[in-house]
Formats: structure tokens, C-alpha cells, sequence
């Protein structure tokens, strides 16, 4: 054998869910392996057609290697083809490809002559730890290490005992012991790759666990909603945004009307079960794009990016009215009273947080199950008089 297919020919991925989402998005996983395979098949043709161009193929490689490539091309074509095959298909290509290996190494020993044999055969054990790389790489990590055992046993026990028997040909002697320290360095190659994967594979774990407590983390619990301290980023983003871009943004700080009636009327677990279907009442109101988070206990907001005032108090009335027509665990109606400003120069998020709460404030005092509106020339008027003239905000009955 003067040359060995490609690496990707021996590729075959994962197989469990849990792993080929780590490695990466399945879709690419299989395209990035189909893609190796169509391209090992292509090489190994091309290593076989210049061998018979230039008359060095030896007999074994003369049939095998075509064989060989239509096994790992026709295996990336029924994936392609089929791909509910994938998954049972992935190790073929690697097994061909090893066992390829082992055979064609033990042929050129036992049948070969003379130092020409001696480079082919060493050229041959140059590729096998390629072939345990691309194990490594696309198959299970147990899968992997079993079919990378099998192929260094393969290959070196049997030449370790006719070594000792004095089996081999007369031009391996020279070398012997070359074999034995090569059949060594195969050995640690696959304990080294055994433990790479196992780094990377802890590493997986911990970046996963992380992610989930990152999600855990900026998640209410209760409603599934993000929570004050994501809403507080989300604000603080929005604002900057806002800024930049000159779009105008409103919020609207949302609270339950006599909320505490339900907890003391139905229990606590009842209020628990309003709040869910409260959250998501209204998160069915809202775009996508608007936030929306449980601020703390009966109380939400609504951060709505690219959204004047009026249009904010057009959503807040739509919100409004669909919590009040919201079938509810309890079976009674429940009504909410939203606060709502718009971002102006100078703000940020408390003064923009502090002028919502005002405006709450003043919704409740009016009667409850309405939204409010106030500016920052409102609070400036408010303050300069006595409390019994202040303005009122734009409000719905
Ligand atoms: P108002 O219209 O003035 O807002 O009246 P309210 O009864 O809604 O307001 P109040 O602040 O008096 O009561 C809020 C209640 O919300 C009291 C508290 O026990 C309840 N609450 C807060 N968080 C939760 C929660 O997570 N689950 C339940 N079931 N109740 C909660
Ligand atoms: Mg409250
Ligand atoms: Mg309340």
C-alpha cells in the first residue's frame, strides 16, 4: 500500500442527542460529516487512479481501494439520501476505513518483500492514528474508544506475536523493535484522545449547567416571565438603544387590582395560578419584540421598544381589556391598572422606573382597572403645585 484514503473517510458523528447537541447543531454536524465523506471517497479514487497511472498499485489496492471508496461514498449518499439511516450508518465509513487498515498492513507483512514493503507498511501505521482522531471526533465517546481498541489490537497484536515467534520476514528484523515502540505511541494516542474528549466533554457539561443557571437565574419562577433583575438589564439595553437609534420607547408598570382579595378569598395557591394566567394573558397581547416581566408579586412591566406614547397607551388599553375578559382558575374577573411613560432626553432607568410608579400610583387612586400616562413635563408642573391642583395624566375610564 504506498498511500491511505483520507481521514474523511473514517468520519462518522455522534449518535445520542445529548452529545450531538454539544458537538454542535445536528444539521451541521451530519452536513459537515457528509461533505468529509463525499470528500475522502474523492481522494481515496484519486490516490487509486494515479497508483494505477504510474503502475505502483499493488493487487490488494488495486480492487480494495475503489471498494473502499464506494462504501464510504455510497454510505454518505444514503445518509443524504435517507436521512432517518444516518444515525445507523455513521460507523461504517470508520470501520471500513480501520479495517482497511489492519488488513491491508497485515498483507504488506506477511506477503511483502524487501525495504519497499518495510516505508509502505510504515507509511500504512502513519494514518492510523488519523483513523482514531476521526473516531474521536464523530462517534460516541465509548464507540470511539472501542472501535480505536479494536484497530490498535488489530494491528499490533498479531504483529507483536509473530514478532516474538520469529515469524516475521526477514526484512522486518532490522526494524522489530520499531513496531514495538510504534504499537506504544498508538496506545498513548488513544488514551490522549480518550481524555481530550473527556475534558471536552466535562467542559460541555459545566458550560451547559452554567447556561441553565444563567436562564434559571433572569427567570421568575413562578411565571416563566423574566424577572425583575433580566427586566432591569432589558431596560438598561433598551434605553441605550433608544438613544442611539432615536426610536421612541414607553414602559408601563402593571399591578394587580385587590389582588390580595383573591389570595384571602381563594388562597394562595389560587393567586399563584391568577398570576400564571395573568402572565400569560398579556404576554399573548404584546409583540414579540416588546419585553415583559414580573416586576414582584402581583406586579409586571411592559417595556416596549419602538413604541410612542399613544401607541403604548393603544397596547397598555388592549392588555387592559383582555386581562379583565381573561377566563381565571378562580372563576372570577380580575382587572389590572397600568402606569405608563415614555423614555425622554435625560432619563434613565430610574427616573424612567420612578415616573411608571407615579403614574400607577395615580391609576389606582382613580378607581383602578385603567392605564395612566405621565410625562416628564407632568411630574415638572405637579411638583411646582400643591398636590390638591395637580395635572392628571391621560387616562381610560
Ligand atoms: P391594589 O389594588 O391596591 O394593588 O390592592 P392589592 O390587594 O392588589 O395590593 P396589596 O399590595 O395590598 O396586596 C398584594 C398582594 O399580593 C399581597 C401579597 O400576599 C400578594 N402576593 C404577592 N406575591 C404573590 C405571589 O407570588 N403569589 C400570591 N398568591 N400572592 C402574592
Ligand atoms: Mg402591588
Ligand atoms: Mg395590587
Amino acid at each position: 500500500m504506498k498511500s491511505s484514503p483520507s481521514p474523511a473517510a473514517s468520519s462518522a458523528p455522534p449518535a445520542g442527542p445529548r452529545r450531538r447537541a454539544r458537538v454542535a447543531e445536528p444539521d451541521t454536524v451530519s452536513r459537515v460529516m457528509h461533505l468529509l465523506l463525499f470528500i475522502g471517497a474523492a481522494m481515496i479514487l484519486a490516490v487509486w487512479a494515479m497508483e494505477l497511472h504510474e503502475g505502483v498499485i499493488n493487487p490488494w489496492d488495486r480492487w480494495m481501494q475503489p471498494l473502499l471508496a464506494l462504501v464510504v461514498g455510497g454510505a454518505a449518499v444514503l445518509m443524504v439520501w435517507r436521512p432517518t439511516l444516518d444515525p445507523v450508518l455513521r460507523p461504517l465509513p470508520v470501520l471500513s476505513f480501520n479495517l482497511y487498515l489492519i488488513v491491508t498492513l497485515h498483507m504488506t507483512l506477511l506477503y511483502g518483500s524487501g525495504p519497499q514493503q518495510w516505508y509502505q507498511t510504515l507509511t500504512a501505521l502513519y494514518w492510523v492514528p488519523l483513523a482514531y482522531g476521526c473516531g474521536f471526533v464523530f462517534l460516541r465517546q465509548r464507540m470511539a474508544l472501542l472501535v480505536c481498541t479494536f484497530t490498535a489490537t488489530g494491528i499490533f497484536l498479531p504483529m507483536l506475536v509473530w514478532w516474538q515467534r520469529g515469524q516475521l520476514p526477514a526484512w522486518t528484523h532490522e526494524h522489530g523493535p520499531l513496531l514495538v515502540i510504534v504499537a506504544m505511541s498508538h496506545v498513548m494516542y488513544v488514551l490522549l484522545l480518550w481524555a481530550v474528549i473527556k475534558l471536552r466533554d466535562s467542559h460541555a457539561d459545566a458550560r451547559d449547567s452554567a447556561e441553565r443557571m444563567r436562564t434559571l437565574a433572569a427567570t421568575d419562577v413562578l411565571t416563566g416571565l423574566p424577572n425583575r433583575r433580566s427586566m432591569l438589564d432589558t431596560l438598561a439595553t433598551a434605553l441605550a438603544e433608544s438613544r442611539r437609534s432615536g426610536q421612541p420607547l414607553t414602559i408601563a408598570l402593571v399591578d394587580v387590582d385587590h389582588f390580595k382579595a383573591v389570595n384571602d378569598q381563594h388562597g394562595h395557591a389560587q393567586g399563584d395560578a391568577v398570576l400564571m394566567q395573568i402572565g400569560a394573558c398579556m404576554r399573548a397581547q404584546l409583540r414579540a419584540v416588546d419585553g415583559l416581566a414580573r416586576w414582584g408579586g402581583e406586579e409586571f412591566l411592559i417595556c416596549a421598544t419602538a413604541t410612542p406614547l399613544a401607541a403604548a397607551v393603544e397596547l397598555a388599553e388592549r392588555v387592559r381589556v383582555a386581562v379583565s375578559a381573561c377566563p381565571m382558575p378562580h372563576g372570577e374577573q380580575v382587572t389590572i391598572s397600568l402606569g405608563l411613560t415614555p423614555c425622554e432626553p435625560g432619563d434613565d432607568v430610574d427616573t424612567l422606573l420612578q415616573r411608571a410608579d407615579h403614574a400607577l400610583y395615580e391609576a389606582k387612586a382613580r378607581g383602578r382597572n385603567r392605564s395612566v400616562t405621565r410625562t416628564r413635563e407632568q411630574e415638572r408642573s405637579d411638583a411646582a403645585r400643591p398636590a390638591s391642583m395637580a395635572t392628571q395624566g391621560l387616562t381610560t375610564p
